[in-house]
């Protein structure tokens, strides 16, 4: 019999708001009846990325397979410049979903080239977002863990220190204090995004209240394996999953009573519900499991706020003309 008496999900979760904007670029195109693709998939999941199907946007994994005159949008991770200049050049209308502080960190990463300095970029190698920022600084040193730093890291005079977005912030600090040894002037640029703080928090806050933590986002998501691993460190067990369905164990429930939920910054909302349904439903108390919708609903109103949110359109019209209602919040 199930143990689990309450479901918490952690607040400021859902969408980061690089990813939602991304999306509505793609949903609004597509609603004003425009052949839309996205370049890569504009979020890694799968439910996600099979609604805007059903809409008719098409992710393609290069330019050459937009025709002409069809609009692209670039995902919220951003693209090298040449990418950018190609798909003008071919004649697609480019609607651009790179995230607003992607775009600064661009922006910071061209500065510290015009400065002259080395400079290191601490984020995950061949990531969407590290290739696109390395178009803006070719020279940048990519470095990711800690093991990799002494032989990676170069001494110079004049070093500076960037962040992807993503990385969590003690990586960055920690690796700031390692430069201070191997440079004379070290600048740093904190890109670390204040939504991938503020989720961290957010869980490790949910995590000290809860018997077990489940994780819910893409298997090779770098934010949210740190989600798993912050849960860990405040010594609460974890289990990291990509949707309800992967849930088909119950025992990993047994003798919990409250159990949290918590998600990457590519996991809409509505997962979070539906895993902490499917939670109640195999592991909660006879009385529980009965109710599991209404009070996943519940647990999905007392956290989510309208940051939150997954999308910012209030209603849009699809490609076949059909309304559809979005975001839970
Ligand atoms: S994590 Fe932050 S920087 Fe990265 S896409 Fe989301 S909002 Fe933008």
């Amino acid at each position: 019999m199930g143990t689990v008496e309450t479901i918490k999900i952690a607040k400021r979760t859902g969408f980061c708001y690089g990813v939602r904007e991304a999306i509505d670029k793609a949903k609004e195109s597509s609603a004003a009846g425009k052949l839309t693709h996205t370049l890569g998939q504009v979020v890694h999941n799968e439910g996600v990325v099979s609604d805007l199907q059903a809409m008719g946007i098409r992710t393609v994994e290069t330019l050459d397979d937009v025709d002409h005159g069809a609009a692209v949008v670039i995902r919220a991770h951003g693209v090298r410049p040449d990418v950018m200049e190609r798909a003008t050049a071919r004649g697609l209308e480019v609607i651009d979903g790179t995230c607003t502080w992607v775009i600064q960190e661009q922006k910071e990463l061209l500065r510290l080239v015009d400065e002259g300095y080395t400079i290191v970029l601490l984020g995950t190698p061949k990531h969407p977002e590290v290739v696109g920022l390395l178009g803006f600084a070719p020279d940048a040193i990519v470095v990711d863990e800690e093991e990799e730093w002494e032989a990676k890291v170069p001494r110079k005079k004049r070093m500076a220190l960037i962040s992807q977005s993503t990385q969590p912030p003690w990586k960055f600090e920690k690796l700031a204090a390692f430069m201070v040894g191997r440079s004379h002037e070290l600048k740093i640029v904190n890109t670390v995004c204040p939504v991938t703080i503020r989720r961290q928090e957010d869980t490790v806050e949910a995590a000290q209240e809860v018997d077990l933590m489940v994780v819910v986002g893409g298997r090779s998501s770098a934010n949210t394996k740190e989600l798993t691993r912050l849960c860990g460190i405040v010594g609460t067990p974890a289990i990291q999953i990509e949707h309800a369905a992967d849930l088909a164990d119950a025992s990993v429930f047994d003798g919990k009573t409250v159990v949290g939920v918590t998600g990457g910054t590519s996991t809409p909302i509505e997962d979070l519900r539906d895993v902490a349904e499917r939670v109640l439903k195999i592991a909660g108390t006879p009385k529980v499991a009965a109710r599991a919708a209404d009070l996943a609903h519940e647990a999905l109103a007392g956290a989510a706020t309208p940051a939150g949110r997954t999308s910012s359109l209030p209603k849009f019209v699809h490609a076949e003309g059909a309304t559809q209602t979005h975001g839970a919040a």
